[in-house]
């Protein structure tokens, strides 16, 4: 039976190949060749297409064996435990991976590995951001957010040890919208002038009405259940117009995971930010009142298209004092964001450093009175 698998390897010398961000190249780090996308997709494609119809087999020999009850106890185990295992093409060591690996590298011989089966049919992505920046811009960048954090422990950042690092071809559902929003208030204006010896004040009454239509496209929503949402939330924006027509040809030297959170489970949080956005947008509109109460809204997403696409994120993590600490970089632009312990008696020196001139400060005004 063919490999469920493939193996990226350089056509020169058969080493592992690896998708380089800088140039935009598959590299082999082995004889220092660098092909083009295109031509390494162009030579695997009889490969990935046999290995997708392998995995489509297989899963239909499962599910037969499984209905019919012969499935063997290892592959029931392993099914139930959310795992999957594929034979290594180059030295045939078993692989066991989540059910949703997509792309990985051999732990035996370090060979990148596809999944293509994790893509086929109904699991395609529709676009691919290929990573642009690499595993040392990453711990450049950890360093660097560590520097100015005046309320981070010394012994953290000299202590600290990146356990692990990787990049991850995170999967994202984008969404189209548009929405609508009625909003209306109470306001007034008021002023004051002087009368002789009273003070009179004008207050206006207003009846504001605000209603608009708001375009949202590409909002993203990370579907791997894996991926924490507030990690994935906070390292956008990503640049979209840099998106290319998926290819597995971009993941080797990457991890990749296939989404396993439906588009509707998803569609709900697209949906929230798309109606904050579209609330606050509007209710902008309303300036120059002296005070708005408001009465009554009414916002109304409607979905649009949806992609699918995966994006790149560098994820670190480092451990301290027991704790783990998670950080993940955007593969494109660099921006980082992570948790960081924040040391109390350095707080309390940095809190004094301003309560004390102030306090001085106040002590002089209260002696010149
Ligand atoms: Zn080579
Ligand atoms: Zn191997």
């Amino acid at each position: 039976m063919p490999s469920k698998i493939t193996n990226y390897q350089c056509p020169a010398c058969t080493g592992p190949l690896r998708f380089d961000g800088a140039s935009g190249k598959l590299c082999c780090d082995f004889c220092g060749s660098s092909f083009p996308v295109q031509e390494i997709e162009a030579l695997y494609q009889d490969k990935l297409d046999q290995a997708a119809q392998a995995a489509v087999q297989q899963q239909a020999k499962e599910e037969a064996q499984a209905a019919a009850g012969t499935m063997d106890e290892w592959e029931q185990e392993q099914i139930q435990a959310g795992m999957k295992s594929y034979n290594c093409p180059s030295c045939g060591a078993e692989l066991i991976c989540d059910a949703t690996t997509a792309a990985t590298s051999c732990p035996y011989c370090g060979n990148p590995t596809v999944v293509p089966g994790q893509f086929h049919g109904m699991l395609k992505p529709d676009y691919i951001l290929p990573f642009k920046l690499d595993k040392e811009a990453a711990k450049t960048a950890l360093r660097n957010f560590y520097k100015g954090k005046r309320l981070l422990p010394r012994a953290f950042t000299e202590e600290n040890h990146i356990e692990e690092i990787k990049g991850v071809y995170v999967p994202f559902w984008l969404f189209d919208g548009q929405g609508d929003a009625d909003l209306h208030y109470a306001a007034t204006k008021s002023s004051s002038h002087r009368s002789g010896d009273y003070m009179v004040t004008v207050t206006d009454h207003y009846d504001v009405r605000r209603a608009g239509t708001v375009d949202f496209q590409r909002i993203p929503a990370d579907s791997s259940r894996k991926m924490p949402d507030a990690h994935m939330d906070a390292i956008e924006p990503y640049n979209f117009s840099e998106l290319k027509p998926f290819s597995t040809a971009y993941m080797p030297g990457f991890l990749a995971e296939r989404y396993d959170v439906e588009v509707d489970e998803c569609a709900q949080r697209a949906r929230r930010r798309a109606a904050n956005t579209t609330e606050s947008i509007i209710a902008g509109t309303v300036k120059g009142y002296s005070s708005t109460t408001p009465l009554g809204k009414n916002v109304l997403v409607r979905r649009g298209a949806v992609k699918y696409v995966m994006l790149p994120v560098w994820l670190l993590s480092t451990r301290w004092k027991d704790q783990s600490f998670l950080f993940a970089m955007n593969g494109q632009t660099g921006k980082l964001i992570g948790d960081l312990p924040v040391s109390m008696g350095r707080y309390w020196g940095w809190f004094g450093a301003i309560a004390g001139p102030l306090a001085a400060i106040l002590l002089a005004i209260f002696f010149l009175l």
